[in-house]
C-alpha cells in the first residue's frame, strides 16, 4: 500500500473507523477518502455504486456497521440484520466492480457459537448455535466474511476479514441503554461519584467473562493485516486475556474513585458466559496488543469525563 494510495475508510465517524483514520494519518497515508452517513447512505446501492465509480478507491477498510450493546442488539433485531447486510453487500460488491486491490472486512467476536470452546479459534465458526441476543447482527457479520471468502474463491479477490473482540476507546457510545458494558460502567460510576449516590446498579450476575481491546490497538492490527496478511480465513483480533464482569466493575470503580455499593441486577441478561479469542493466528502474523486494560480505561475515562463534557 503506497503512501499515496487511495484508501476508503467506510464508517469513519464510528469508533473503529475513526481510529483507523487516525492510525493511517499517523503512518503518513495521504489519500484517505471518507463520507459521513449523511453524505452517503451505505444502505443505498445506487449511491454506493456512484461513489465508488467516482472515487475508485484502491484499498477499502469496511468499518461501517450498525452496532450496539446487548439491549440494542436484542431490541432492534430487524434493523441490525438488514442494515448490516445492505451496508456490507453494497460496499463489497462495489469494491469488486471498481477493482479495489484489497479490502478488509471488520466482523465481531459475537459471530462464534455461544458455547464455543474457549479461547475461541477461527475454525469454530458455524459449529453451533449463536447467542440469541445478538443473532441478527452475528448472522449479518457471518454473511459478510463469507462474501469476502466467496469473492476470493470465485474471482481471486484479496478480501480479508478481522474479528475484533469487545472494543473500547475514544468516540465510544455512552448511552446507558444502548452502549456496551465498559462505557456504560464508566458513565454509571462517574455519575454516581458526582452525585454521591449510595449505589451503582450493574446488569447481570457479574460472572460472565469478557476480553477488551483498545480501539487504537485494533486500528494498528488492521493496518498490519492490510499490509501483511493475504489469507482466506478470518483473523481474530484481541488481547487473548479476559476477566469477569465483576472484576471489570471493580477496575472501573477504582479508576473513577467511587466508594459506594455495587448491586447486580440479575433480571438483566448476562449474554454469552465467556468470550475470549484465541489470538495465535494474529501472533503468527506478527502482531500483539500494546495498551493494557487498566491503562486504556484510565485514558478513556480522562478523555471522556475529565476534560470535556460527554457528547
Ligand atoms: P456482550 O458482550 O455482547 O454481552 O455485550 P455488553 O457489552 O452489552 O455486555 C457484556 C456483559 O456486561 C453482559 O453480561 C452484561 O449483562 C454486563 N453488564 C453489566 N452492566 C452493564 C451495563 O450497564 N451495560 C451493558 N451493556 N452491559 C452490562
Amino acid at each position: 500500500m503506497e503512501k499515496n494510495a487511495k484508501i476508503y475508510v467506510a464508517g469513519h465517524r464510528g469508533m473503529v473507523g475513526g481510529a483507523l483514520v487516525r492510525r493511517l494519518q499517523q503512518a503518513s497515508y495521504q489519500n484517505i477518502v471518507t463520507r459521513t452517513s449523511k453524505e452517503l447512505d451505505l444502505r443505498n446501492k445506487e449511491a454506493v455504486d456512484a461513489f465508488f465509480a467516482e472515487e475508485k478507491p484502491e484499498y477499502v477498510f469496511l468499518a461501517a456497521a450498525k452496532v450496539g450493546g446487548i439491549l440494542a442488539n436484542n431490541t432492534y433485531r430487524a434493523d441490525f440484520l438488514l442494515d448490516n447486510l445492505q451496508i456490507q453487500n453494497n460496499v463489497i460488491q462495489a469494491s469488486f466492480d471498481q477493482d479495489v486491490k484489497k479490502l478488509l472486512f471488520l466482523g465481531s467476536s459475537c459471530i462464534y457459537p455461544k458455547m464455543a470452546p474457549q479461547p475461541i479459534k477461527e475454525e469454530y465458526l458455524l459449529t453451533g448455535p449463536l447467542e440469541a441476543t445478538n443473532e441478527p447482527y452475528a448472522l449479518a457479520k457471518i454473511a459478510g466474511l463469507k462474501l469476502c471468502e466467496a469473492f476470493r474463491d470465485q474471482h481471486g479477490s484479496n478480501y480479508i476479514s478481522a474479528m475484533p473482540t469487545n472494543l473500547y476507546g475514544p468516540g465510544d457510545n455512552y448511552d446507558l441503554q444502548n452502549s456496551h458494558v465498559l462505557p456504560a460502567l464508566l458513565r454509571k460510576f462517574h455519575e454516581a461519584k458526582e452525585n454521591n449516590a449510595l449505589e451503582v446498579e450493574v446488569w447481570g450476575t457479574g460472572t460472565p467473562r469478557r476480553e477488551f481491546l483498545h480501539v487504537d490497538d485494533l486500528a494498528d492490527a488492521c493496518l498490519h493485516l492490510m499490509l501483511h496478511y493475504n489469507g482466506k480465513e478470518p483473523v481474530n483480533v484481541g488481547t487473548g486475556e479476559d476477566l469477569t464482569i465483576r472484576e471489570l466493575v471493580e477496575l472501573v470503580r477504582d479508576t473513577v474513585g467511587y466508594e459506594g455499593n455495587i448491586r447486580f441486577d440479575t433480571d438483566k441478561p448476562d449474554g454469552t458466559p465467556r468470550k475470549l479469542l484465541d489470538v495465535s493466528k494474529l501472533a503468527d502474523a506478527g502482531w500483539k496488543y500494546k495498551i493494557s486494560l487498566p491503562e486504556g480505561i484510565r485514558e478513556v475515562y480522562k478523555e471522556a469525563f475529565q476534560s470535556a463534557p460527554v457528547a
